[in-house]
């Protein structure tokens, strides 16, 4: 059976080749074109059409690693099927450090977008128009926000047995199953009958190693649990764990946080966590997590107000357990 060209931008991909591209997204007020950078491996081999996207939230750079990373790994002359990678979709974010659009708008708030409508729904649609509905399946790859360092773990709808199948595949630390919100691009991917799974792993502004290590690896399993690449990394020694719910341990007061726990790290209910104390006092608050579970994500910020999130717990003890 042999390939046929992918077609792209009015252009002919040849198979077993990779071609670069620039989808035009915008002026800036200087009169600056903003571009969409996205790279096409399109293998020699007939197969499955896969989306990679990062930075939807403008600072979350996890996703730029990981995706330059299994671009690295591909071999379009041996691959199968064709991956479509968007390293950076919020453009705009990007180049300011934000995780909004200049319009002020949660681009991950605006699918499935008009490309008459804000900034943001005019971004969105451009992703759904050009890369997401030529895809059967999408990773989408995000970090903490707020100060926030997150475990490798990949959120879905874990219900669904091909999602679920994937996932495990991936092998991160935690599977999530999750609800879908209103305007993300889950909610559009699913709406529209394709596969995704959303990658969350360490802290906004960093390639933090951990994750970008996991994300590459996991992707590159997916891959080949598609039957894309023949060469994939090893599968985890361990399953992942598996939750359906999580609680966010919050700060009882004000003041400078302690942590004493590291992610990942499997906590009993009522377990000690860390304290709060003031800066110069020797008196502390201990912090205890309400609810047995694994650290998902935790504050990396210190100086904290009442009620901040310093804790994201998973709570595995009521999930099933993969067999
Ligand atoms: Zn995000």
């Amino acid at each position: 059976m042999t390939t046929e060209p992918y077609f792209f931008g009015g252009e002919e991909i040849a198979p077993g080749s990779l071609r670069e591209f620039e989808i035009h997204a915008g002026r800036l007020p200087s009169g600056t074109q903003m571009t969409l950078p996205i790279k096409i491996a399109h293998g020699a081999k007939p197969g499955p059409v896969i989306w990679l996207s990062g930075a939807i939230h403008g600072d979350e750079i996890v996703g730029v690693a990981v995706i330059r990373h299994v671009l690295e790994a591909l071999k379009p002359k041996k691959m199968a099927g064709t991956v479509l990678a968007v390293p950076v979709v919020n453009v705009f974010g990007f180049v300011t450090g934000s995780r909004y659009l200049p319009d002020r708008r949660d681009l991950n708030r605006s699918f499935p977008g008009s490309s008459r409508g804000s900034l943001a729904a005019r971004l969105a649609r451009l992703f759904v128009d050009t890369v997401v509905d030529r895809c059967d399946y999408g990773i989408d790859f995000h970090a903490g926000s707020d100060d926030r360092t997150n475990l490798p773990q990949i959120r879905g709808n874990m219900d669904d047995d091909e999602t679920r199948r994937l996932a495990l595949a991936f092998g991160p630390d935690v599977m999530l199953h999750s609800a879908t919100i209103k305007g993300t691009l889950r909610e559009t991917a699913l709406r529209r009958s394709k596969t995704i799974l959303l990658f969350e792993g360490g802290e906004p502004r960093r390639f933090s190693t951990a994750a970008v290590e996991a994300g590459t690896a996991g992707a590159l399993r997916v891959l080949g649990a598609l039957g894309m690449i023949s060469d994939p990394p090893p599968p985890r020694e361990t399953p992942p764990l598996e939750a359906r719910s999580t609680t966010w341990v919050r700060a009882p007061r004000g003041g400078i946080f302690r942590l004493e726990i590291q992610l990942g790290a499997l906590l009993t209910k009522g377990q000690r966590v860390g304290v709060i104390a003031d800066p110069a006092d020797a008196k502390y608050t201990t912090v205890r997590s309400p609810v047995a579970g694994v650290v998902l994500g935790h504050a990396v910020n210190p100086l904290v107000y009442p009620g901040a999130g310093l804790l994201h717990v998973a709570e595995v003890s009521k999930s099933k357990r993969t067999s």
